[in-house]
């Protein structure tokens, strides 16, 4: 049996682009010969909706809020169309909220097919000499510092979801306990810079915390 292996590009919505293809598969069928058929094995997209499902049927058994499900959207020119579907989905889904949020380039200067042209997803703006440039003012301050961090998947509490690489490791939860790592020094390092000099710090630059 002949099997097909279908990739989404680079930030494309996985779980419309699932769609997109069932879609085109099933209109493709009316034309196959009768003795020709087609079944989807693998679709890797099912983990996601499959996944918040059994979550949100857990938390009806036990009868508890917790924990809070939000679903994300990363706004990109060629999705941009599609926010109508998402927060439909994440109704369907029975998430608590649906977030719509701006996307990050990381070579942002001279422009990207995907920023959005709906201004307000949009992180960067186009200057007069043709270059963009991020619309955050950048204060030296940093909610997240003192809210929140991310904890990796084998234990490293990283800053913020912007550390995507965990350069700016405060610690490990497999060696800490994490209160203590909330007050250890690299923390406090972390957090000087930021409320001396955030402009300094490549990763803070590019970011939409105080815009
Ligand atoms: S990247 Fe943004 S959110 Fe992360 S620490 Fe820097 S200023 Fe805060």
């Amino acid at each position: 049996m002949p099997t097909i292996g279908i990739e989404a590009v680079p930030k494309a919505n996985a779980i419309e682009a699932a769609k997109g293809v069932k879609r085109a598969l099933a209109e493709l069928k009316e034309r196959f010969p009768s003795d020709l058929d087609y079944q989807v094995t693998i679709d890797t997209t099912r983990a996601v909706t499959e996944g918040i499902r059994e979550i949100v049927a857990q938390k009806k058994l036990k009868g508890t809020k917790n924990p809070f499900i939000e679903l994300q959207f990363l706004v990109l020119k060629s999705n941009q169309h599609q926010m109508k579907e998402i927060k439909k989905l994440g109704k369907d889904l029975g998430v608590n909220s649906v977030t719509l949020k701006t996307a990050q380039f990381y070579d942002f200067e001279k422009g990207n097919p995907q920023i959005p042209d709906i201004n307000r997803f949009a992180r960067y703006k186009k200057t007069n000499n043709g270059l963009y440039k991020i619309k955050n003012r950048l204060p030296n301050h940093c909610f997240r510092m003192w809210r929140g961090c991310v904890i990796t998947w084998d234990g490293q509490v990283v800053p913020c979801c912007f550390d995507k690489d965990a350069l700016f490791i405060m610690g490990s939860v497999e060696d800490s306990p994490f209160a203590d790592i909330w007050a250890n020094k690299n923390y406090s390092r972390f957090r000087w810079k930021i409320l001396h000099n955030r402009k300094n710090m490549g990763m803070c630059r590019n970011c939409t915390e105080g815009m």
